[in-house]
């Protein structure tokens, strides 16, 4: 299917590797331009060398912590206008409810709830005017169903839903979709820290954490990136323009409801 998007614009953040990699590659091969972000420069340069290679899309990349109001400044410069957005930035680290201070939760808050708002208030009123976007935001299955270790996650990424429960809901009418993407457990980095910290508080193996979270899945394995971005890329489709402020989960099975 021609999801109608070659040639537009997008930005995604947090996309060196991992989920932010997989929707970047997904739409580079919808013929998508790029601006993609992380810290690390030299990561990130081969990625963008890497997509560019394989789509032959323009791919810029900005070195940049998209969590500081000097990062976004930066990145969103090289952006300019935008038709796509994908926000996206690391978790928060697992821990105990009694042990987080009031600096760890604005931190988090900072980092997966405020960051994504700070970009969709600079870059939504532009497509608002043109008429057409599309933002997708990367939270977490925890927005359904809250993990306790990972608390700052919950807090943060549920208060980002709400905004954008309400806020898709205003811009609809002026061509811009907004979407929630919520990723179970994907095969990343970030799913391998987290199966570090399970063997370590459990006294088993990196392989037997995660053979166990596996086998908590009904699809019986992780998801891949490539997985979630072929989902993020037919989010910001020109087929989805009916699909509004939605929390669309990808977990193989393994929130166990009916709706
Ligand atoms: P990952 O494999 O660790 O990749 C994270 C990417 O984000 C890297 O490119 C990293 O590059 C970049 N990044 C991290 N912090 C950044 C920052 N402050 N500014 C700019 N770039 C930054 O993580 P992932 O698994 O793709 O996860 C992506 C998001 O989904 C995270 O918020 C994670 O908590 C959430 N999530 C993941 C899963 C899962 O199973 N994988 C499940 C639920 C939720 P640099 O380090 O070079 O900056």
């Amino acid at each position: 299917m021609d999801l109608g998007i070659r040639g537009k614009r997008a930005l995604v953040c947090a996309a060196s590797k991992g989920l932010g990699r997989g929707c970047a590659e997904a739409l580079a091969a919808e013929g998508v331009d790029l601006v993609i972000n992380a810290r690390g420069e030299e990561a990130l340069a081969n990625t963008a060398a890497e997509l560019a290679d394989r789509y032959g899309v323009t791919v810029d990349h900005v070195a940049a912590d998209i969590t500081t109001d000097e990062g976004r400044a930066k990145v969103l410069e090289a952006a300019g206008d935008l038709d796509i957005l994908v926000n996206n930035a690391g978790g928060p680290p697992p821990g105990h409810w009694l042990d987080w201070s009031r600096d760890d939760f604005i931190k988090a808050v900072d980092s997966n709830m405020l960051t994504a708002i700070a970009l969709m208030q600079a870059t939504v009123p532009g497509m608002m005017e043109r008429r057409w976007g599309r933002v997708v935001n990367i939270t977490s299955a925890a927005v359904r169903a809250p993990i306790a270790v990972l608390g700052l996650s919950n807090t943060a990424r549920t208060g980002l839903t709400g905004f954008v429960a309400g806020m898709s809901r205003d811009v609809i009418k002026h061509g811009v979709n907004v979407n929630n993407l919520l990723p179970g457990l994907h095969a990343t980095a970030r799913a391998d820290s987290l199966d570090g910290g399970t063997a370590k508080a459990e006294g088993i193996s990196i392989e037997e954490a995660r053979a166990r979270r596996q086998a908590s899945i009904p699809a019986g394995r992780y998801g891949e990136a490539g997985d979630f971005g072929a989902a993020c890329a037919f989010l910001c489709s020109e087929q989805a323009k009916f699909i509004v402020g939605q929390n669309l989960l990808l977990d193989g099975g393994a929130l166990n409801v009916t709706m």
